[in-house]
Parts: C-alpha cells; sequence; structure tokens
C-alpha cells in the first residue's frame, strides 16, 4: 500500500515560517514564528514524527531518555530503565514491504522478515537520509507535561525535561508521545497462588534475553502470544524440557505463506478488506480456520482454542507445530497453583522438578509524564482514532504507535503523524467532543464484541481498515 494524496498534498510544506535571519528584513509581527513540536521518545514512531514536523515546516525536539534512537528494536543484554527491551533473536513477524516507512524502501538485499538487527539498520538509514538526528536530544526524559496557564488560547504546553540530573522547562506548541506501549511487564502474580513458595527461578519475558541459562532445565512459559510462542520454540532446542502453558490456546498463523510469500502480503490487501465487508464474521472464522488446521490440526496438538480466530489477536509461529511433534514442547492448560518445585494445571496434572517459569504475559502501558492530561485504567484509554484525548480544548496532544494492529506499527504511526501534524498547523480539524465521544465509545463496544476478554485486546485495529479511517481524516487515499 502506497500513499497517494487528492486534493491538497499532505506532504507539501503548506507554510513554513521564516528562519531567524530572515526577521531581520520581515517586521517581526509580520513573521509567523514555526510551530515547536515536543516528541517524546526517538524509536521509530519519534523518527517519523520528526520527519513528519519537518515536512509540515514544524521545528520539531524529539527528547530521548537513552543515548540512541531505534527504541524497543535496539538489542541491548542490559537494557535502559524505561524502554522496552527484546531477546536477541527476535526476527519481526511483519514483513518488510509491509512495515516499510512510505517514503523510504528497505533495501531489496534485506529479507522479507528481518532480524531486529536488520531492522534497526533501516531505522539508522532512514534517520540519516532524512537527516533526523539533528533534532534528537539524547539522555534526555520528558518528566513532566502540563498544560500552559493560557491553553485554553495557545494550545501550549510546559515540557520538563532532566538531562545529567539537570531539569528545565520549555515552551512547546503540540505534543508527540512516542514512547511505545511494550515498555512496563504485566506479571499478574496474583493470579498463580503459590508462586511466592516457589524456589525456582521466575521471570518476565522482558527479562529473557537467550536461552543459554535454561540448558537441561525444565522450563514452563506462561501465556502463547507471540512472546510464549517464541520462547517456547528457543528454550526447547536446549532444555530438558518445556511445558507452554495457555488458559484458552490460540491459533497459530505462519510467516511463510501460500507459495512461499509473507503471510501478511498475503491476507492484508485491499481485495480481502473489500470482502471482509460482504462475507459475514463466521464465514471468514470457518474460512481462516480450515486453512490453519489444514496446516496442523490444532485440537491434535492441544491447541484448539473454543474462540474463533478474528477474536483473539494472531500468534505467528513457523516452529512451533514442530517443536510440539517432537514432544520438545508440551502444552498444558493453565497453571492452578505452583509448589516449591511443581507446578498444578488445571486439569490437575502435575510437574514435578520446574526449574524456572518465564511469564510471558504481555505488557500494560503508562504515560507517567502526562498524569493530568490522561487517565489509564487497565491498559484502557480514550483516544479520538486511538491519536487524539477528545477533551482539550485545543487538539495540540496526539499520542503515536498506541495501536495493536493486525500488521506493522511503523507505517500507521507514519500516517498517524502525517494526520496529527495537520490538526496542529489547523489544516484539519477534529469533530466535537460529542462526536469524538461517540467514536470512542462505538470502537470500544466492537472490540469488546469482537476479541475475547483480556488487557491485550484494548488498542486492537485492522491494518488497512484503520490506514483508510486515518488517511481520509487527512484528506488522502491509501492505493
Ligand atoms: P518504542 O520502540 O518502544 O520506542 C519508544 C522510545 O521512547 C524509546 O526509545 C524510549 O527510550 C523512549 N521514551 C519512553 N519514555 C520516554 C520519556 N519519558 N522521555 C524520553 N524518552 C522516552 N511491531 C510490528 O509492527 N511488527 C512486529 O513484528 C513487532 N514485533 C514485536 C516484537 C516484540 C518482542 C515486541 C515487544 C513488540 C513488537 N512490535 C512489533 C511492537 C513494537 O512496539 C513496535 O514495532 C515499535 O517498536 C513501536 O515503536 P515506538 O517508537 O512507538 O516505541
Ligand atoms: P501478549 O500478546 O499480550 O500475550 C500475552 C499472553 O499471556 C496471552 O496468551 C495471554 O492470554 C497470557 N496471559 C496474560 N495474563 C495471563 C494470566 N493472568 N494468566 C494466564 N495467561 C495470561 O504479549 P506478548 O506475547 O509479549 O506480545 C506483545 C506484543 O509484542 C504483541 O504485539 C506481539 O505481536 C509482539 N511480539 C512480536 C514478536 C515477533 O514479531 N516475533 C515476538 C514477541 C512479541 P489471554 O489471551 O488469555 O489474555
Amino acid at each position: 500500500m502506497s500513499m497517494v494524496s487528492t486534493g491538497k498534498d499532505a506532504s507539501i510544506t503548506l507554510f513554513a515560517g521564516p528562519s531567524q535571519d530572515s526577521c531581520l528584513f520581515f517586521p517581526r509581527q509580520l513573521t509567523m514564528a514555526k510551530k515547536r513540536v515536543a516528541i517524546i521518545g526517538g524509536g521509530s514512531s519519534g523518527l517519523c514524527a520528526i520527519k513528519s514536523c519537518l515536512d509540515e515546516g514544524m521545528e520539531p525536539v524529539c527528547f530521548e531518555r537513552t543515548n540512541d534512537i531505534g527504541g524497543l528494536w535496539r538489542y541491548e543484554e542490559n537494557p535502559e530503565e524505561g524502554r522496552a527491551s527484546i531477546y536477541k533473536s527476535v526476527i519481526i513477524n511483519t514483513s518488510k514491504e509491509m512495515m516499510c516507512f512510505s517514503d523510504f524502501p528497505i533495501p531489496d538485499d534485506f529479507p522479507n522478515y528481518m532480524h531486529n538487527s536488520k531492522i534497526m539498520e533501516y531505522f539508522r538509514t532512514y534517520a540519516k537520509h532524512f537527516d533526523l538526528l539533528n533534532y534528537v536530544r539524547f539522555k534526555t526524559s520528558v518528566c513532566h507535561v502540563t498544560r500552559r496557564p493560557d491553553f485554553s488560547t495557545t494550545g501550549q504546553w510546559d515540557v520538563v525535561t532532566e538531562t545529567d540530573g539537570k531539569q528545565e522547562s520549555s515552551i512547546f506548541d503540540g505534543i508527540l508521545v512516542c514512547s511505545g506501549h511494550h515498555t512496563y511487564a504485566h506479571l499478574p502474580l496474583h493470579t498463580f497462588p503459590g508462586i511466592e513458595k516457589f524456589r525456582g527461578r521466575y521471570l518476565h519475558s522482558r527479562e529473557y534475553k537467550n536461552p543459554q541459562e535454561f540448558s537441561d532445565k525444565r522450563v514452563i512459559v506462561i501465556g502463547i502470544g507471540n512472546s510464549g510462542g517464541d520462547l517456547a520454540v528457543e528454550i526447547s532446542h536446549t532444555a530438558k524440557q518445556v511445558f507452554l502453558s495457555t488458559r484458552r490456546g490460540a491459533w497459530i498463523l505462519n510467516r511463510v505463506g501460500d507459495e512461499g510469500y509473507p503471510m501478511d502480503i498475503v491476507l492484508s490487501t485491499r481485495l480481502n478488506a473489500v470482502l471482509n465487508k460482504f462475507l459475514t464474521t463466521s464465514m471468514v472464522n470457518k474460512w481462516a480456520e480450515k486453512r490453519l488446521n489444514a496446516r496442523f490440526n490444532h485440537s491434535h496438538y492441544g491447541l484448539q482454542p473454543t474462540h474463533r480466530i478474528l477474536n483473539q489477536h494472531p500468534t505467528v509461529n513457523d516452529d512451533l507445530p514442530n517443536r510440539i511433534i517432537s514432544g520438545r514442547v508440551l502444552v498444558k492448560p493453565n497453571v492452578r497453583e505452583f509448589t516449591e518445585t511443581a507446578a498444578i494445571f488445571e486439569d490437575g496434572t502435575k510437574e514435578d522438578n520446574i526449574d524456572a517459569v518465564v511469564f510471558a504475559t504481555g505488557y500494560s502501558f503508562s504515560f507517567p509524564f502526562l498524569e493530568s492530561c490522561v487517565e489509564v485504567v487497565n491498559n484502557q484509554i480514550s483516544l479520538y482514532k486511538f491519536v487524539f484525548p477528545p477533551h482539550l480544548e485545543k487538539p495540540t496532544l496526539a499520542f503515536i504507535g498506541l495501536v495493536q494492529p493486525l500488521g506493522a506499527i511503523m507505517p500507521i504511526s507514519e500516517l498517524q503523524c502525517r494526520w496529527a501534524t495537520r490538526v496542529f498547523k489547523g489544516l484539519n480539524s477534529l469533530p466535537s467532543m460529542s462526536d469524538m465521544m461517540a467514536d470512542i465509545t462505538q470502537k470500544k463496544e466492537e472490540m469488546v464484541k469482537r476479541y475475547v476478554k483480556s488487557p491485550r485486546h484494548t488498542i486492537q485495529v485492522d491494518f488497512v481498515q484503520y490506514m483508510d479511517e486515518i488517511a481520509s481524516l487527512t484528506g488522502m487515499t491509501l492505493i
């Protein structure tokens, strides 16, 4: 999918404020200062936010608390506090064709599904190509973002940052929150009685880096999202035994689709989006489940869920069935109780001599620097199109990348940035607060109706449909 604009070209700088030098020749009151936008976070969302601000003739300042770009995708053995953390082997599950930014294709010689090191290489080249690094203030954390006293007329913000222990306050005309939503581990220990007695090691998947320490151990992985699947497979290559515990099973998709094409290219097509409008949900579920069961029958592998395929965020894993059929991974139901050395599962079975438990139980998000502005309860946040808080007098605060798409986040972040910067400039406007609230409520109701109840299903969007929705708000059409 590429971006094509109709009417006004969204990427054209409609007004670029004069530089400081030009003020020598123009009376100050006749010049219009560039809007200053604070971007919080220098991950992939922050990088495309800088570019969008520049495209719209605004002055971006990107605050990144660490000393480098890339956010979650920059693997480190000991990542900094407040940044997402990945394991060494992570390979993306969205193909390069579907994840690249619209104006910077991923090189032909990069693989379709890239290792995290290649993804970082891509982001570094993107930043260099568009000269984005000059706008990043590294080792600078955003501590507080508050509305200025005259917010109702100016829409301006006070931003307090900290660099090397020194705090500084600055005024900004707009804020793009690009701080990510996979930073804080969701570790629901209270739902696992006896874990406090367990004498082995337990950890969240956020802490997991590589399988070495699990060699020859008996390990339980809890959760069958993409982390749980990846870790069960990887650990099973060296562990004595891996148990993969899931409270509701999952439909497993693979990266390699028909004729070897990346699965997301095969699935995320405009044709499929149109077909979805005409087919009932039950027809789509039946068709998709039949195809997945043709690869391996989920009930023979202990994975058959009671819910339908469209009711859950997809787990993508090409290797899991091989590890299960070879007995290296044993699928188990939810853990009812831990003892000092064992786990008792909900079907009454017991596994003794457990050495380690990995909780691949997902993430929760929060925005501690924005306390007075938005409320997050159980991973729920009220944002118009997952971007704008509906209650502000001026639309000068936007969240970027705060969605869980059935597809890649990066092009979505890019499009959200293009929309948000145009709203900041007054080129696009938002509906009334009541209309925005009605849209938010409708989206929440649709999500509750479609997905199984879980804190992981609060910001779900369908890739093509959501991209179309945001594009139409900016006056663009996607082809
Ligand atoms: P991040 O990459 O998390 O970057 C946020 C940045 O903000 C960080 O650099 C952080 O240091 C900085 N920051 C945070 N708070 C502050 C502050 N107060 N002040 C200053 N700086 C701050 N998505 C996909 O599309 N495809 C995939 O296949 C995929 N695989 C994934 C695999 C794993 C294991 C995980 C956990 C997630 C995966 N994701 C995937 C989702 C992932 O979140 C996005 O790909 C992407 O990283 C989002 O980028 P971001 O810039 O929004 O956030
Ligand atoms: P996730 O998608 O939120 O999955 C969490 C899993 O833990 C679910 O199976 C969930 O079950 C289970 N769980 C949560 N609380 C539980 C509890 N109290 N008891 C039992 N089970 C519980 O988290 P994730 O797998 O870490 O994935 C996070 C994001 O990273 C996703 O966007 C994912 O696609 C991405 N990711 C991508 C890759 C990759 O590209 N290779 C790898 C890893 C992660 P329920 O469904 O029943 O709630």
